[in-house]
């Protein structure tokens, strides 16, 4: 552990500098959880599904609206299995507000077509349409997996996980060989990688006896085989294909880890830990896992669905409080990756407020583009409230903004957690490689990530 210089200056200092061996060491043991819960949990449903499991272990159980409750009750609320809530009441009046955390469940993928398959010169494919942003050609040529489920006509939910198993087929799509790619490489990256090639190669094997599309044939054959599913059954369902592969750790040092989606469990999973893991809490609690911020936080499961404000509504109402008086007295922090300062890169950051990899929790005050547009820009004073509960508790914190002024831009759901009249700061791991199929972050940010969620829940 090492002092700083001069008590008047400010210098930004790694969590191996400021916090020590044993911190260290309790943010390696603590990665292997989160190893886990990631690779358990590839799509916003499977991260459902993985989080109710964990908070049924710890004594929460199924809210429906009208349910009465009391101080010391652990509740969840699952939104149509992608989108849940976990709330846990205190035994300060709620008219005291709400300690509620924020992170999205949902990663940048590539979602099928409502109509994906089709046969062109003895190759059977699938039709995608990116869901997120995503870099096209980081696709390409290497292994992926399909994750998702099928609705039948009769209702039934068939479930479908091909390519994480080790003898699992896996998907793929093609790219063209640098041999013949001179007049490819002379375009620039987004007109050689368009959406629409994105198309993943799934069978070239005809059925037997057939002469038209006999491979669609032979893969429609063992859809219907192995999950009792017809072409039409494709239209209601939503398939995602991801990276096949787990998690893995990162350099000789194993610091890192690299993985799919890290944007945004990095953050859901240090969130969802601390509320199990948290002391009986003074305030009520909530942590929101939500999907959709990915594309805009729009729809049912998305954080601008009116779901959040029902709750708030039906807790306050419940405990006998007052709902506006609940929101102007609750705070938020919307917990989301933020860009970790790339060496490689250097021209796109600006290093004096950007992320370093290992210098703890990134603290965000504004988001946005340009002129600071899109954001809700958290308030002085609530950043002075947060920097004191996180020196009490002795988390190692940074502030950032994403990139240079006028490079680029990002947004989180922080702004309509603000617009409900509840004071909301962005804070969560950085990470390299943003919405790569496969990101890295280093372990001892993920663990003062869980540090600093622990410390807001009850500061
Ligand atoms: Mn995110
Ligand atoms: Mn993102």
């Amino acid at each position: 552990m090492s002092e700083k210089k001069n008590p008047f200056c400010y210098e930004k200092q790694s969590v191996y500098e400021k916090a020590g061996r044993e911190t260290v060491a309790a943010a390696y043991e603590y990665a292997k959880g989160y190893v886990r819960f990631l690779d358990a949990a590839k799509t916003e449903r499977e991260a459902v599904a993985e989080s109710i499991r964990l908070a049924e272990a710890a004594g929460y159980r199924p809210y429906a609206f009208g349910d009465p409750m009391k101080a010391g009750d652990k509740f969840y609320y699952n939104n149509r299995g992608k989108n849940v809530f976990l709330f846990r009441i205190g035994t300060e009046p709620i008219n005291n507000g709400i300690r509620i955390t924020g992170a999205h469940i949902d990663s940048p993928r590539l979602d099928l077509k409502q109509v994906p398959l089709y046969e062109e010169r003895d190759l059977c494919f699938l039709k995608t349409h990116y869901y997120g942003g995503i870099r096209k050609y980081q696709w390409l040529a290497m292994p992926l997996a399909l994750h998702g489920v099928v609705v039948k006509q009769n209702g039934e939910t068939v479930s479908i996980t091909v390519g994480e198993k080790e003898d699992d087929p896996v998907l793929y799509i093609t790219d063209l060989l640098p041999h013949l790619a001179a007049g490819e490489n002379a375009k620039t990256v987004s007109a050689a990688f368009q959406g629409e090639k994105l198309n993943v190669l799934v069978g070239s094997r005809p059925c037997e006896g057939e002469e038209k599309d006999a491979v669609k044939l032979a893969v429609l054959n063992h859809l219907h085989e192995t999950y009792g599913i017809t072409e039409e059954d494709l239209q209601s369902a939503e398939l995602c294909v991801v990276p096949a592969g787990r998690a893995r750790d990162v350099g000789f040092d194993r610091s890192m880890i690299c993985a799919y989606g890290h944007d945004d469990r990095v953050c859901a999973y240090p969130s969802l830990t601390a509320m199990i893991d948290g002391d009986e809490p003074v305030h009520t609690t909530m942590c929101i896992l939500v999907d959709k911020e990915e594309t805009g936080s729009d729809g049912v499961t998305g954080m601008q669905s009116n779901l959040f404000m029902d709750l708030v509504s039906e807790i306050s109402r419940a405990l006998g409080g007052n709902e506006a008086a609940v929101r102007a007295n609750s705070k938020c922090i919307s917990s989301d990756v933020a860009a970790t300062y790339d060496p490689n890169f250097d021209d796109v950051f600006e290093k004096r407020n950007a992320a370093m990899l290992g210098c703890g929790i990134a603290l965000c005050k504004y988001t946005g583009s340009r002129g600071k547009s899109g954001t809700s820009d958290a308030s002085a004073e609530l950043v002075g409230w947060v920097r004191r509960c996180m020196n009490e508790a002795g988390v190692v914190w940074q502030t950032c903004e994403l990139g240079k002024v006028d490079i680029g831009g990002g947004g989180t759901i922080a702004k309509y957690m603000a617009n409900h009249n509840i004071d909301t700061i962005d804070m969560g791991v950085s990470v390299l490689s943003m919405h790569a199929p496969y990101e890295v972050i280093a372990k001892v940010d993920l663990y003062e990530a869980y540090r600093a969620f622990r410390a807001f829940y009850r500061f």
